[in-house]
């Protein structure tokens, strides 16, 4: 087993839910016979990703001990780093049918078949207005994360995962690597250092550089964009897939950078998430991972720099995956090349800059950006997909 190499993960032990041959089977025609309980998108993918142990040490959704510990200190009662809450909703309806059932049948929608078995635990109530303020920082509705939070059930209910099946894709299905998975990989191309780029965002100059400058010190880069589900303005996950493989087939070495997909649910939770985000790359063998200015924030609910000051309340130890600090990046026409505020001397009128909305601005004119800001095949899928 390659389950330690590069990196343990987190917690020691790579996690693995999904039942297999006869055990699958069995659990199955138990389930057929379980109260049944429909779970949500968000809900759906945190469930993917704790049967394939991007959540190690998690074996399932959390109970209140941890949850309050969690929201608290960020620590798991066993004393390991955590920074959002993995919990499963239960409305009172719900709560109804379910009842006092010591195992629950988990399906994706109603009347599918069930996906895995909930050994249940326990049930608590959701402290919302505390894990709105402790997870995002704020707790108004206008926060997707919140919002999202509110919209789900009153209580959780709690237990370990027996999974019968991975949730089904029919997208990115080459690209769908389990932590073991790239862990071998990571293994056979004899990768000791590997550093991951979380996105949910097609990748333009900016972000092709700080990836190359983390790939500069280590053996390889992953590029893991989240696929699970994001905000409704966001770029559609199949645009910004035929985009990295643009730049893939275009501008990346093969032997040192691969591509495949984070199943997760963005929350936009800023700080929280990027220890979120960190850790779970750690389970998916990452040995460095890379910190953006406002990693997975939205509107102005963050600081510039939290996410990555964050890093600092905990030993490094306890996290064991290296933060990466980088600042925002541009071409700057006086270097002749890729720079940042670290590393350029020059005014802002001499650097390539362009603000979001002026970039959608452009690609909806069908008009590409310069080729300092965007690669003109990354531009061209864009602008194909704005005007679809
Ligand atoms: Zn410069």
């Amino acid at each position: 087993m390659s389950d330690t190499f590069p990196i343990p993960p987190h917690g020691g032990t790579l996690i693995d839910l999904l039942a297999t041959g006869d055990a699958a089977a069995n659990l199955a025609a138990e389930a057929a016979n379980l109260p049944k309980l429909v779970i949500n998108e968000r809900e759906l993918s945190d469930l993917e990703m704790l049967a394939v142990g991007a959540l190690s040490p998690l074996t399932g959704f959390q109970g209140e001990d941890d949850y309050h510990g969690v929201l608290e200190s960020m620590h798991l009662t066993n004393g390991l780093p955590w920074a959002i809450p993995v919990v499963l909703g239960l409305s009172a309806e719900d709560q109804h049918r379910v009842g006092g059932a010591d195992s629950i049948a988990l399906c994706p929608s109603e009347g599918a078949d069930p996906v895995a078995v909930l050994r249940v635990t326990g049930q608590f109530k959701r402290d919302k207005p505390k894990e709105a303020l402790a997870v995002y920082r704020t707790d108004e509705l206008d926060h997707p994360g919140v919002k999202a939070m509110y919209d789900s059930g009153d209580l959780c209910v709690a237990g370990t995962l027996e999974v019968i099946a991975l949730p089904g894709h029919d997208d990115f299905v080459s690209y769908r690597l389990t932590p073991a998975q790239t862990r071998a990989v990571f293994k056979e191309r004899g990768w000791r250092t590997v550093v991951g780029f979380q996105t949910r965002n097609p990748i333009h100059r900016a972000h092709e550089y700080i990836q190359k400058c983390a790939l500069e010190i280590v053996d390889g880069l992953l590029v893991h964009p989240l696929m699970g589900a994001t905000k409704a303005d966001d770029v559609r996950p199949d645009v910004r897939m035929r985009c990295y493989e643009a730049l893939f087939s275009g501008y990346y070495p093969r032997d040192r950078a691969m591509i495949s997909v984070f199943p997760a649910a963005m929350r936009y939770a800023g700080p929280r998430e990027a220890i979120w985000h960190a850790i779970a790359r750690k389970n998916y063998g990452c040995t460095h991972f890379i910190v953006g200015r406002d990693h997975a924030g939205v509107g102005t609910y963050y600081g510039t720099y939290d996410a990555q000051k964050i890093f600092e309340e905990f030993e490094p130890e306890e996290l064991g995956i290296q933060p990466l600090n980088f600042e925002h990046s541009f071409w700057c026409h006086k270097c002749e090349g890729m720079g940042s505020p670290k590393t350029c001397p020059h005014e802002a009128e001499d650097r390539v800059s362009l603000s979001g909305t002026k970039v959608r601005e452009m690609l909806s004119n069908g008009e590409r950006p310069p080729l300092e800001f965007s690669r003109p095949e990354v531009a061209d899928i864009l602008i194909a997909a704005m005007q679809a």
